[in-house]
């Protein structure tokens, strides 16, 4: 087989090797059913059972109280940025956003599509390199919306950001979801792309309470209503079921790093070895303010774009994949998910410190 190589890519991205390992022998024969993964109707007794499986294995990693529904949608954390405000906005209501990163600013233009907005803070000022600290929220916004881990600028809120007691808080948590426990109770709404931490790019995670379902107006098309969806376990049409069954096993991966304590503790470890590095070098320094930095994509430059670009040059042919910073960063981004192994990181280290040694 092919070497497999350093994949810092900021998603689709790098998966447990058990996980693919396991994915590849269930390929021509899910178990002893006889049939693939990928041929099993959604609606056979072999793709139920992986369904009902995820869904338990999400409510019990993230803690998921009873009273929130768990449903597997598609058209990526996108769609989501639509789907929010289609069902919760109207042209009278307001909806608040905490405008971090590129991301969040995609949500709000896809809200000003059906209502209101506001904006309760924002980095932009700073080419989004902080988490504001002070949160001014419009009267009685209908519900509150933020990007937990900003994917492009290397930043992530260290905690919930409050809001006025009784609104609702949404949050998109496609790139730092099960990368530390998170309490969903303080949410009306989780969602996240799974390309991730979770699985493949064709599935997106839905965590939603109970009680919204049902305030969506009944005159949106039917697979934009959340409500359809929770009624039907997400089985309304053919749900992404290789998507779904690749879920169900980084979550069992997860499970068997004994759970979000632990992912946490390890994503600290990983990242704070990369920022100790680039925190004492005298050629790279990260992009990101000390107290808003991401442990999933730590983003860092030289400062002159050209090194950037020799470093990125030789990253690539030193097996080092994906370090290419975002355009509206530049620079580098290293981006370390669950599934990034640390020596891949101890590997990094030790190449940054080669390259700076060679240029002195
Ligand atoms: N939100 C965040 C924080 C992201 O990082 C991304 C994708 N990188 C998106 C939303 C968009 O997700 P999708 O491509 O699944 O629509």
């Amino acid at each position: 087989m092919t070497k497999r190589i350093w994949n810092f890519s900021a998603g689709p991205a790098v998966l447990p090797e058990a996980v693919l390992n396991e994915a590849r022998e269930n390929l021509l024969s899910l178990g002893s059913t006889g049939i693939g993964i990928l041929e099993h109707s959604h609606r056979g007794k072999a793709f139920v059972a992986v369904y009902e499986e995820t869904e338990a294995l999400v409510r019990d990693i993230g803690q998921v109280p009873g009273n929130y529904k768990i449903l597997f949608l598609q058209g990526g954390a996108s769609t989501q940025f639509a789907m929010l405000p289609m069902n919760f906005l109207t042209p009278e209501t307001t909806a608040d956003f905490l405008v971090t990163g590129a991301w969040a600013e995609k949500a709000i233009e896809e809200a000003q599509l059906f209502g209101k907005t506001h904006v309760a803070c924002s980095s932009q000022d700073r080419n989004y390199c902080y988490i504001p600290q002070s949160l001014a929220f419009s009267d009685q916004p209908a519900y509150v919306h933020y990007t937990s881990n900003n994917t492009i600028f290397g930043t992530e809120f260290a905690t919930i950001p409050t809001v006025p007691a009784g609104v609702d808080l949404c949050c998109d948590a496609s790139s730092d979801i099960f990368s530390r426990p998170w309490d969903v109770s303080r949410h009306a709404v989780i969602y996240a792309g799974a390309q991730k931490n979770l699985g493949p790019s064709g599935v997106t995670l839905v965590i939603i309470r109970d009680d919204l379902i049902e305030r969506a107006p009944k005159t949106l098309p039917t697979m934009l209503q959340y409500r359809t969806h929770a009624k039907n376990d997400s089985m309304y049409n053919t749900p992404p079921t290789f998507a779904i069954y690749l879920m169900n096993l980084v979550l069992k991966w997860i499970k068997g790093q004994r759970g979000l304590e632990s992912m946490a503790a390890l994503n600290q470890r990983k990242a704070g070895k990369l920022y100790s590095y680039l925190d004492q070098s005298q050629l790279f320094r990260a992009t990101a303010n000390r107290d808003s930095r991401s442990l999933m994509n730590v983003t860092f430059v030289t400062g002159n774009p050209e090194v950037d670009a020799k470093f990125c040059a030789a990253a690539t042919k030193a097996g080092f994949d994906g370090l290419k910073g975002h355009r509206s960063v530049g620079g580098m981004r290293a981006s370390l998910y669950n599934a990034f192994p640390e020596a891949g990181v101890d590997a990094l280290v030790e190449f940054l410190r080669a390259f700076e040694a060679e240029g002195k």
